[in-house]
């Protein structure tokens, strides 16, 4: 069997001392062990997402996250903005349906970047709207949205800024308290370095205010028994303790990087697998690309699963294609977590060879030398 490398925006790799920490013997997850851990993580995530607020901890994969955002913030026949520039935005305006919220989408061609002053428009003609909806790192374009300065814009409203940072966090700057996101939503699986099963949320003041006014037709995705649990260190319901001792580890791996590290890491590496596929003759896909995945156009006539395949079949690493209508329009590499430079410059020596198999015209080490001009710091990465 070849050596799987997995360069997929999520799940993403885990750390060897991470998966060890599952193999170890489950422990009950209501005992002091348990409590201690709990009380670990909870300072480790408050980092992760740059707040003071508490950070829920649920069982769930990171739509479980956003189900819970949505369900607690929004009380039925409410209403609420959806900024919808792509697949998983428009998983907020779905999950809305479900609940009976009326949701105004806020429609951004896929690949764009969502515009701070349509939020601003939108908010003016819906005073009523009792949150925004919008999204970290839009996973199905490879767009990253700008956040902090969307965050302005709803500040200065009653309504609240939910944001869905589940392939963000951990990948690209994300201020939660600075840029008054009042609810933000992670994942497990994708830059925090775990497998899939839980899903973080944080809530600030603003957002709580909403939440208590109303009771929320939900169960399982209560964030008021939630809340109340965590303040003790505990879960409502039997947690996937045993990823929450996972968490302790990866948690640990961050903290000794630290954040601006970890962030400065993502962007030499998008950057670096970004002049590489450019090198290639290849298209980005996205106006403004997110920091953990790349996203670029299928060149014409070639089959993204011809790619992909080989990809597979002759160096074990696997990529991802487009969702919804960019199916077979665009390949995504995923660069998040446990992930560093050189496995960017494998993947893109991979693909350069992939390509030339398949026909593509090219000079071989065009990518990985544009990519390492990066590396190297010949050619500058942008400042933030
Ligand atoms: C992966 C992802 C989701 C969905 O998360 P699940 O863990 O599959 O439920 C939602 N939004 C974004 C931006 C994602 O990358």
């Amino acid at each position: 069997m070849r050596k799987p490398r997995l360069m997929t925006p999520g799940p993403a790799p885990v750390p060897e001392d991470v998966l060890l920490e599952l193999a170890r013997p489950v422990i009950h997850h209501r005992s002091a062990e348990a409590k201690q851990v709990i009380t670990e993580v909870a300072a480790g995530l408050k980092e992760v997402l740059q707040t003071q607020n508490d950070v829920m901890i649920l069982t769930a994969s990171g739509t479980g996250a956003m189900e819970a955002a949505v369900v607690n913030t929004v009380p039925p026949g409410g209403k609420a903005i959806i900024l919808n520039a792509g697949h998983f935005a428009a998983r907020w305006g779905d999950i809305c349906k479900a609940y009976g919220i009326s949701a105004v989408m806020v429609d951004t061609e896929w690949g764009q970047p969502v515009d701070p002053a349509r939020v601003a428009e939108a908010l003016k003609q819906h005073p009523d709207a009792v949150a925004v909806f919008g999204t970290l790192s839009e996973t199905s374009t490879g767009t990253g949205h700008p956040v902090e300065a969307i965050g302005k814009v709803v500040a200065a409203t009653p309504a609240l800024f939910v944001v869905d940072g589940i392939s963000g966090v951990g990948a690209m700057e994300c201020r939660a308290d600075a840029w008054g996101i009042d609810v933000l939503c992670v994942g497990s699986q994708k830059a925090l370095m775990l497998p899939p099963g839980l899903a973080f949320v944080s809530v600030s003041p603003k957002a709580w205010a909403k939440i208590d006014a109303f009771d929320a037709h939900t169960f399982y995705f209560s964030l008021k028994a939630a809340r109340k649990k965590m303040k003790e260190f505990d879960t409502p319901f039997t947690p996937a303790h045993t990823l929450i001792l996972a968490l302790r580890a990866a948690l640990r791996r961050i903290k000794d990087e630290g954040m601006e590290n970890i962030w400065l890491r993502h962007k030499r590496m998008s950057e670096a697998c970004q002049a590489g596929v450019q090198a290639l003759g290849l298209e980005l896909f996205s106006a403004q690309p997110a920091e953990g995945l790349t996203a670029f156009r299928v060149p014409d006539g070639f089959k993204d699963t011809d790619i992909r395949n080989r990809l597979v079949d002759k160096f074990g690493i696997t990529t991802v294609g487009g969702q919804g209508k960019l199916k077979g329009q665009i390949i995504r590499i995923g660069h998040m977590g446990y992930t560093d430079e050189i496995d960017v410059v494998a993947g893109l020596a991979a693909l350069e060879m992939v390509l030339s198999d398949l026909g593509f015209e090219i000079e071989p080490g065009c990518a990985v030398t544009a990519a390492q001009q990066v590396l190297i710091g010949q050619k500058a990465v942008s400042p933030r």
